[in-house]
C-alpha cells in the first residue's frame, strides 16, 4: 500500500517530504525513507515510522535540497527492515525509485537482470523496477522518461513510481498503473503524492494521473505522455479539501476525531440531496442510470472489509425498499471466480479510498461482462469513481484512522438514499412511506450526536472492565447482523482481541459452545422486528453465564434486566438503525485499544487504502 511523496521547487524538499510522509503514514508504516539531491544522490532510510527516520536524521547536517522523493512502506516483498525500505538505488547509484504496488513478474525480470550482471541489495520487487529502467536507459541510450516508458511495457503488476536522477536536479519522472498518484501544481514548484493530503497546504491545483501515464517534471514544466508515447494535456482540478480536515484538531487520535465527526459527516453526505420538508431526495449520479437500476434484475455489491459490511446492510435496504435481489461479494473472491454477470445486472462497488485494488479489479471484470457499475466512494478523484459508469460520493471528508468509522456510516447513508430513490421510482414503497423514511434519515445526524454525548463515558468504563478478555462475540439479527460483523472487525483491528460477529440465531449452531463466564457477548438489539427473537438469544447466553453487553433502544427495560451493561441509542426505523448502533461499537473498540496501550491510528500489520491485491 505505502505512501509516496516527491517535491521539486523553491522550498526545502526534506521538510515538505517529511511532512507529507506523516500525512500518508496511514497507508503503511513499516519503514520510511527519503532521497535527496544534495551534492550527490543520497538515500536515508530506516525501519519503523516516519518519526524514527526523522529522529535518525536529527544530526544530519546536509539535508539541504530543493528536490527529493520519500516513501512510507507497507511491505509486500521482503520483511520490513532498513535494506528493504525505499527509496532504492539503481546499480550505479545515479538514480533512485519509490514505488507503491506490486511487480508481479519481478522474479523473472530479476533473474534476467542478474544474468546481465546486476546485483541487488534488497528483497523487494521495487528495486528490480529501477534496475530495469537503468538497464533500458543504458542499452537504448535514451532519456530517463523514455526508459521509464519502455520499462512499463515489460513490468506486470501495479505501481505508482517516482524516479529521481543525478543527471538533472530539476527533474522527476513518475508513472502509474493501478496505484494512485496525484500531481500538485504550485507556483514554480511541483508535488507528487499518493493522495492530495501532502499537497493541500501548498496548492489546491492538482492533476490526478490515469493509468498508463508517465509524468515528466523538468525545468519547471510538467509534461504527461501515455505509455504509447502520446501527449496528454494535464487536466488541472481544484482540491476541495482544507488543511484542518486532515489534522487531529485537538483529538488524541484520528479515529476518535472521525468517530466524533459523524454528525457532521452524515450531514455532509445528505447535504443538497435530501430535504425532508420538501419531500425531496436526489443523487446526481443516479439520474442518468435510474431507469437501468429500476429494471435491474439483480444488484451485485462488491467491497472489502468495512465496505463489504456496508454492502450487507445495503442488501437488506435494496431488497426491502426496491425489491431487487442483491448479492454481496468480497471483491477478492468475486474477481477470481467466473461470476455470472448479465447486462441487466447493476454492480455497486463500495470503497472508502476509491483505490482498493481488488474492488478495482472486480469493476473491470464486471464491466467486461457488460454490467453498469455504480461507485460509492469517499475520496474524490480516486480511481474507482473514474473507473465506474456513475456513482455517489459519501462526502465524509478525509478518513485517516486505519479503522474505518465515518466512512461506514456515510456508505450506509448513501446506499439507503439509493434504495429509497429506486423504491419510490419503482413504486415498491408508497409516497407516505417514502416521506416517513426521509424524515427518519434526516434525523440521524442529531441522533448520532446524542449517542456520542451520552455513551462515550459509559463505553469507556465498559472498555476498562473488559479489556483483558481474550475473545469477544458480537451478535445481531436482520439489519444489525452486519453491525455485529463490523463491531467485531473494529475490535480485532485495533485492540488485537479475537472477536467474531455472528447472526444471533446462528449462534446455536456452533459458537454457543464458547460461552462461559469469561466470554463477553455484545448484543446489538434495538427495538425492531426481531426484538422478541433476540431477547430469547440473550436469555440463552445468560443461561450459560456469558457476560452480556447490549446496545438497545432508549427506554428498553427488558434487555437491561438481562444484561450486565446496556448502552442506549435513540429510536429510529430499523432500516437505519445500523448507522446508530455501530457508533457505540466504534467507541468500544477505541477505548479498549487505548486502555491496552495500542497504536489506534496505526495498528500493526494493517494499512489504509489497500492498493495491493
Ligand atoms: N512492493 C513494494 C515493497 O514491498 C511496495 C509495497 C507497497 O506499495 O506498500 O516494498
Amino acid at each position: 500500500m505505502c505512501g509516496i511523496v516527491a517535491y521539486v521547487g523553491h522550498r526545502q524538499a526534506y521538510q515538505v517530504i517529511i511532512n507529507g510522509l506523516k500525512r500518508l503514514e496511514y497507508r503503511g508504516y513499516d519503514s520510511a525513507g527519503i532521497a535527496l539531491l544534495n551534492g550527490g544522490l543520497n538515500v536515508y532510510k530506516k525501519k519503523g515510522k516516519v518519526a524514527d527516520l526523522e529522529a535518525s536524521l536529527k544530526n544530519e547536517g546536509h539535508l539541504n535540497s530543493h528536490i527529493g522523493i520519500g516513501h512510507t512502506r507497507w511491505a509486500t516483498h521482503g520483511e520490513p527492515n532498513d535494506t528493504n525500505a525505499h527509496p532504492h538505488y539503481s546499480a550505479n547509484k545515479n538514480m533512485a525509485i519509490i514505488h507503491n504496488g506490486i511487480i508481479e513478474n519481478y522474479a523473472s525480470l530479476k533473474q534476467d537482470l542478474i544474468s546481465k550482471g546486476h546485483t541487488f541489495q534488497s528483497e523487494t520487487d521495487s528495486e528490480v523496477f529501477i534496475h530495469l529502467i537503468e538497464h533500458i536507459k543504458d542499452y537504448e541510450k535514451c532519456s530517463l522518461d523514455e526508459a521509464v516508458r519502455l520499462a512499463m511495457t515489460q513490468v506486470v503488476g501495479a505501481y505508482a513510481i517516482v524516479v529521481i536522477s543525478k543527471e538533472d536536479s530539476t527533474q522527476l519522472v513518475a508513472a502509474r498503473k493501478g496505484s494512485p498518484l496525484v500531481v500538485g501544481v504550485g507556483e514554480g514548484e511541483y508535488f507528487l503524492a499518493s493522495d492530495a493530503t501532502p499537497i493541500v497546504e501548498y496548492t489546491k491545483k492538482v492533476v490526478y494521473l490515469n493509468d498508463h501515464e508517465v509524468v515528466v517534471i523538468r525545468g519547471g514544466e510538467l509534461h504527461i505522455r501515455t505509455v504509447e508515447d502520446l501527449p496528454i494535456t494535464p487536466y488541472i482540478q481544484t482540491l476541495d479539501m482544507e488543511l484542518t480536515q486532515i489534522e487531529k484538531g485537538g483529538y488524541k487520535h484520528f479515529m476518535l476525531k472521525e468517530i466524533f465527526e459523524q454528525p457532521k459527516s452524515l450531514r455532509d453526505s445528505m447535504r443538497g440531496r435530501i430535504n425532508a420538508d420538501k419531500n425531496h431526495l436526489v443523487l446526481g449520479g443516479l439520474i442518468e442510470y435510474q431507469q437501468r437500476l429500476m429494471n435491474a434484475q439483480r444488484i451485485v455489491i462488491v467491497g472489502c472489509g468495512t465496505s463489504w459490511h456496508a454492502g450487507l446492510v445495503a442488501e437488506y435496504l435494496f431488497e426491502e425498499f426496491a425489491r431487487i435481489p442483491v448479492e454481496v461479494e468480497y471483491a477478492s473472491e468475486f474477481r477470481y471466480r467466473n461470476p455470472v454477470i448479465n447486462e441487466n445486472d447493476i454492480v455497486i462497488a463500495i470503497s472508502q479510498s476509491g483505490e482498493t485494488a481488488d474492488t478495482l479489479a472486480a469493476i473491470e471484470l464486471a464491466k467486461s461482462k457488460g454490467a453498469i457499475i455504480f461507485g460509492v466512494c469517499n475520496v474524490v478523484g480516486s480511481s474507482i469513481p473514474r473507473a465506474t459508469h456513475s456513482g455517489a460520493y459519501i462526502h465524509a471528508g478525509p478518513e485517516i484512522g486505519v479503522a474505518s468509522t465515518k466512512a461506514f456510516t456515510g456508505q450506509v447513508t448513501v446506499l439507503a438514499m439509493m434504495a429509497l430513490i429506486i423504491g419510490r421510482a419503482k413504486g415498491t414503497i408508497t409516497e407516505s412511506k417514502f416521506q416517513e423514511m426521509i424524515t427518519e434519515l434526516s434525523s440521524i445526524p442529531d441522533k448520532v450526536e446524542h449517542i456520542l454525548k451520552t455513551t462515550d463515558e459509559q463505553v469507556r468504563y465498559i472498555a476498562e472492565e473488559f479489556k483483558d478478555a481474550k475473545n469477544f462475540l458480537y451478535l445481531g439479527r436482520g439489519y444489525n447482523f452486519p453491525v455485529a460483523l463490523e463491531g467485531a472487525l473494529k475490535l480485532k483491528e485495533i485492540s488485537y482481541i479475537h472477536a467474531e460477529g455472528y447472526p444471533a440465531a446462528e449462534m446455536k449452531h456452533g459458537p454457543i459452545a464458547l460461552i462461559d463466564e469469561q466470554m463477553p457477548v455484545v448484543f446489538i438489539a434495538p427495538k425492531d422486528s426481531s426484538y422478541e427473537k433476540i431477547v430469547s438469544n440473550i436469555q440463552e447466553i445468560k443461561a450459560r453465564k456469558g457476560r452480556i453487553i447490549a446496545v438497545v433502544t432508549e427506554g428498553d427495560t427488558e434487555i437491561s434486566r438481562l444484561s450486565e451493561f446496556t448502552i442506549n441509542v435513540p429510536q429510529i426505523h430499523e432500516a437505519f438503525s445500523p448507522i446508530l448502533t455501530v457508533v457505540p461499537l466504534q467507541l468500544l473498540s477505541y477505548h479498549v485499544a487505548v486502555s491496552l496501550g495500542k497504536d489506534v491510528d496505526q495498528p500493526r500489520n494493517l494499512a489504509k487504502a489497500v492498493t495491493v491485491e
